[in-house]
């Protein structure tokens, strides 16, 4: 009921008050998540006002748009999808409210890898096999879609972006040219910093509850294990597997993100003497953070 709300009031303000034509001001743009609108940022300069979908502290796994972003997605020229959750859910509402907005899929062209976590432990299997495969991100075929964390994937992001941007905005296409190329310089100088500081950290383990950083120890040859399965904070069972193997690995730090709850690692972290350490995979400004999480995991790791 509530959405025939919105549509009503969306209806309203686009037929009753006529389409406004915005002559002069910047053209405005939706992404899905903050690193997103760095990224666009980035390339845009000023030229684009870019408004993001999930604000800081949501998760883009469960978020649901609130009214009056549902009224500002009918004036968007574009959209830059990143293959989370929401975009599943609501993408196909969004175009239908404003079919003239350009749809431009950043991950497109971008092979994810199965989300970590996703496979079946042991004394799990019969639970798993009843419940695990109607959930939140496992419902879209179980891909991992933290794409926006590893700087090699930002690149190629950042490309679909610099091009959409000169479709939808011809008259500065030169401006963007010059952002775009600055932006992958930078992203190479910061690929270096990364390879530095976790220089001598290759296939070592790190332990994070939500698992965003696949891409991220792909990249730099570290090894993710998630404490969360499927989505879900982990069972008794699996609990007492992973206190073992942290100790095994003489694991010093449990990560977690602010986003989600830090029960379980808090748990783990309590029984073999380890600490809790907050790593951010939303964090807007994106240089920063990823030097900031590289530190921290590089710390952890001895
Ligand atoms: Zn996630």
């Amino acid at each position: 009921m509530k959405r025939i709300g919105y549509f009503a009031v969306i209806f309203i303000c686009l037929f009753g008050a006529g389409m406004p034509t915005l002559v002069g001001a910047a053209p405005t743009v939706f992404v899905s998540i903050l690193p997103q609108k760095f990224f666009v940022q980035q390339i845009s300069g000023d030229l684009i006002n870019v408004e993001v979908m999930v604000p800081p502290g949501a998760s883009p796994h469960t978020y649901e748009p609130k009214p009056s972003q549902m009224r500002k997605l009918a004036e968007s020229r574009a959209y830059f999808t990143i293959g989370v959750a929401l975009e599943e859910a609501w993408l196909d509402r969004i175009t239908r409210i404003n079919p003239e907005m350009m749809v431009v899929h950043t991950e497109a062209g971008i092979d994810r890898m199965a989300m970590s976590g996703d496979h079946h432990h042991e004394g799990e299997q019969a639970e798993t096999d009843k419940h695990g495969h109607e959930q939140g991100e496992q419902a879209e075929g179980g891909l991992d879609p933290h794409i926006w964390l590893s700087p090699m994937l930002v690149k190629q992001q950042a490309e679909v972006i610099w091009t959409s941007l000169e479709a939808l905005d011809p008259e500065n296409a030169a401006a963007y040219k010059t952002n775009f190329q600055r932006f992958s310089d930078r992203i190479d100088e910061l690929d270096g910093q990364l390879k530095g500081i976790l220089e001598g950290k290759k296939g070592m383990k790190f332990m994070v509850f939500h698992p965003s950083w696949g891409y991220f120890a792909r990249g730099y040859d570290l090894v993710q294990v998630p404490v969360e399965i499927e989505g879900k904070s982990p069972k008794p069972a699996h609990l007492r597997s992973l206190i073992e193997l942290a100790r095994r690995e003489q694991i010093t730090v449990i990560f977690a993100q602010p986003q989600f709850s830090r029960k379980s690692a808090e748990v783990i972290a309590r029984e073999i003497g380890a600490q809790v350490v907050l790593i951010d995979p939303l964090g807007e400004n994106w240089f920063e953070n990823m030097t900031v999480v590289a530190n921290k995991l590089g710390a952890a790791l001895r």
